[in-house]
Order: structure tokens, then sequence, then C-alpha cells
């Protein structure tokens, strides 16, 4: 590996050891970027690997809201605003119990060289907070987000930051959001926030937009394979948001989601989620209950297995991991490659650990594709948001998904052409890794060091 690259690293690996998901994605990043630096000593010079790993600036700050019963609780929220070089910062805001300053910090590393990907001038941000909206009611709900925006709004704009959904933040969660904002600020600035109703500046397409483009990404990985989408069965993870607009999206294509889970276990319905009332079914009883999809199984009479993921299933011909960070470790990346299934399509971001990547990329039979490439069609649908909003005018919803459609085979073509032009064969991986990082150099580079 190139020296100056490992010696970033190595200085990551030590200064942020207390933050483990954005040091493993530091790794991943940089470790496929070697070749770049190889060719371009005047990157190494410009000390671009290490301005590219710090954050432009992060915020941390108190969100104290009070629940139904009238007792106060406090929060912890951030913003990272983690590379600004081709666009104003963009990037969803994740509400998860869980949440830390290491996984906003792994998300929006990532957010940075996807966003880059797409081809459209979008910066890479993340936010979120500790907040778990689990059993929270609209109400909690609401007074937390405004408690939220209040802490926030002064740090965003339609040029500055433009922060969107992820998990534990949707429709609802972004119209409380742009009600505090427009509030505070005394203006109708709706390119602040991305995800928006459809009544005050939302696109059409954009709740369906990473589970579509992910699929689009997927056809443009069997067409190259003289393969086809048709009559394929996709197991996947996860049962939100993008999951439902992958099963949407492949039904309509012919294909079928035949494993889905939920964090109590895994549902498999030979037939498929594929009938309207499946796919409706899946929207209802996730907002009805982030925790639990056993239900599904007794509505529609099929197999729920508790506790368990469907990782090894053999009758199936797609893995599409979407629920979220780490979902698949080394033992189940062993079980995955010995089912003998040939794509392992990544959706969530990161949901791979990198020991498990490497050792799916290393098998001769297996195609992988980075979540980097194949979940953008998120961000990019809210880039076109934003074009909107600025036009005040709305798209139709053909036009948008024309453009979605294209910007994933852009993303496929220039992922696989990065990887050709340095003789890594078809990686995905890679190739994805150096077409978004060198955009991003290329641009740190010219606009001068500060
Ligand atoms: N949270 C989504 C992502 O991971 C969407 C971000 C956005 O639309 O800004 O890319």
């Amino acid at each position: 590996m190139n020296a100056y690259v490992e010696s970033v690293i190595d200085y990551v690996r030590k200064t942020y050891e207390s933050q483990p998901e954005f040091v493993q994605t530091v790794e991943e990043v940089l470790s496929s970027v070697s070749p770049v630096m190889d060719a371009h000593p005047e990157y190494e010079k410009a000390d671009i690997l290490k301005r590219m790993v710090e954050p432009e600036r992060m915020f941390t700050f108190r969100v104290c809201w009070m629940d139904d019963k009238g007792e106060y609780h406090t929060n912890r929220g951030w913003r990272c605003q983690f590379n600004g070089t081709i666009g104003p910062y963009k990037g969803g805001l994740r509400f998860q119990k869980n949440v830390n300053e290491s996984i906003i910090k792994f998300l929006g590393f990532e957010q940075t060289f996807k966003n880059a990907l797409t081809g459209l001038p979008i910066g890479g941000g993340k936010g979120g907070s500790d907040f778990d909206p689990a059993g929270k009611s609209a109400d909690e709900v609401m007074r937390f987000c405004q408690a939220y925006m209040s802490a926030l709004y002064r740090y965003i704009g339609p040029d500055v930051d433009v922060p969107a959904g992820d998990m534990g933040v949707g429709g609802r969660e972004i119209g409380y959001l742009y009600g505090q904002y427009r509030r505070l600020k005394g203006t109708f600035e709706n390119g602040v926030l991305t995800g928006k109703g459809l009544t005050y500046g939302g696109s059409l397409i954009r709740p369906e937009a990473t589970g579509y483009g992910a699929v689009y990404y997927l056809q443009e990985v069997l067409k190259h394979e003289n393969d086809t989408i048709v009559g394929k069965r996709l197991a996947i993870s996860g049962y939100g948001n993008v999951a439902w607009g992958i099963m949407k999206k492949a039904a309509e294509l012919g294909a079928k989601v035949t494993y889905f889970s939920g964090p109590d276990g895994y549902i498999h319905d030979p037939e498929g989620v594929d009938t309207e009332e499946k796919i409706n079914y899946i929207l209802k009883m996730r907002a009805e209950d982030p925790m639990h999809c056993a239900s599904y199984a007794e509505k529609f009479g099929c197999e729920f297995v508790p506790n368990a993921k469907p990782w090894g299933a053999k009758d199936v011909d797609i893995y599409m991991p979407s629920a979220m960070q780490n979902d698949v470790n080394m033992e189940s990346a062993e079980k995955i490659a010995a089912s003998g299934v040939k794509y392992y399509i990544e959706v969530a971001n990161m949901p791979t650990t990198n020991d498990a990547l490497n050792y799916l990329r290393s098998q001769k039979h297996m195609i992988v594709a980075p979540s980097k490439a194949v979940n953008a069609g998120g961000v990019a649908v809210s880039a076109l948001e934003m074009s909107q909003n600025s036009e005040r005018l709305v798209w139709t919803a053909e036009e948008v998904d024309a453009r979605l459609k294209g910007i994933m085979a852009g993303i496929h073509k220039e992922s696989a052409d990065a990887a050709a032009e340095y003789g890594l064969g078809y990686d995905l991986v890679a190739g994805a890794n150096i077409a978004g990082f060198k955009k991003v150099a290329q641009g740190m580079y010219e606009q001068g060091v500060f």
C-alpha cells in the first residue's frame, strides 16, 4: 500500500480509537485509493488525505423536550459538515438511541463520496440524535423535532447545509423540522431540507428513490453479466422505507423479494412480497412497529424465524442487506459465500464489516457492489428536489424517475470505468471509492489549502 495512505490510516486509528465505525469507513475507503495516490503525488504534497479525514466542522448540541406527562428529557444532537468541496453539505439526520459521534462521522465520510458519485453538486454531511423514536407519541416527536431544529437552524440553509431523513426521520419528522425552521427564520426557504411533503416542495419519487435506485443499479450489474432481473428472488434485510422501495420496483420488473427481516427475526415468503396488498402492509407494519415484522407471517401465512437473519439462504439469487451498519459479519459472510449465490449488493450504509466485505470480494463466483453507489439514488433525488425548489417548479414523476435511472446507470459506469482504469477488473467496491474520491480530491486540490 502507498506509504502516505498507510500513514493516514494509522493516524486515524490512533487519533480516533474511540470511534470504531469512523475508523472502519476510513480504512475501507482509503485502502481503495492507494493507486490513485501513487498516480497523483501532488495530492500527497497538498496533504489531501489528512485534510479529507477531518470534518470541516461538527456541531454537538443539547436538545431538551417535554413528554406527554410533562416530564423533561435531554438528548444529544449532532451535525457533521464533513466536506463542502463540491456543493452545500448534504445528508440525512438519524434519530436512533444508539447514535453517537462515531456513527455520525462514519455516515458523513461515506456521504461525501456517495454524493460525489451522483455527479450532482452536493457536499457531504450527516446529523442526528440519540433520541429513541420507539414508543413516542406524534406530539412528543413533534416537540422533539422542534427542539432539534431550534438548536440547528442557524447552521444550515439552502446554500449551506441541507439535511434530509435517515433512520427514524421520515416525511412526518421532516415536516415538523421544516415548520420550525420556517417559524424561526420567517422565510419560505424550503430548499433547506429534502424529503419534504408534496404540499410544500417535496419531490415526487423521493420516498421510493433509494429502493428504486438500488434496483436500477442492480439491473446495470445484471446487464454487465448478460443476465436479467426477470424471475430473480431477492433476500434483503430490513423492512423500512428502502426495503419497501426495493420490493415495489422488484415486483414491477418481474422479480420478487422472498426474504426480509426485522430486529425480531426474518420472514420467508416464497411467493414473494409482490402484491399491492403485501407491499402496502410493509408500510403499515413499519409505521406501527419498527421493531417487529413477525405479524407479516401471520397475516400472509408464511414462515417467521425469530432472532435470525436470512443470510445463507440458498433459494435466492441476490442478497441485498438493507437494514443497518455491520449487519453482515464474517460468520454471515461465510454462510453467504457457501450458499453459492452470485450477487451481493449492499444497500444500507456500511452493512458489512471490513473483514466480511473483503472476504466476499475475494470469492471468485461472486459480484459485490458497495452501498455508497447502490443507495445513492436517495440523495440524488434529494438533489433533484433542491433543483425543483430553486426553480420553484415541480417535475413530473416520470421526469424524476428517468433522471434517477440515468444517474444510477452513470454511477455504475463510472465505478466500473474507474476500476478498469487502475487494472482492477470489475471491482465495483474499489471503483466507487476511486471515482468518488477523485472528484473530491481534485476539487480540494484546485481550491487550494485552507
Ligand atoms: N440518508 C440518506 C442517505 O444516506 C439520504 C440523504 C439525503 O437525501 O440527503 O444518503
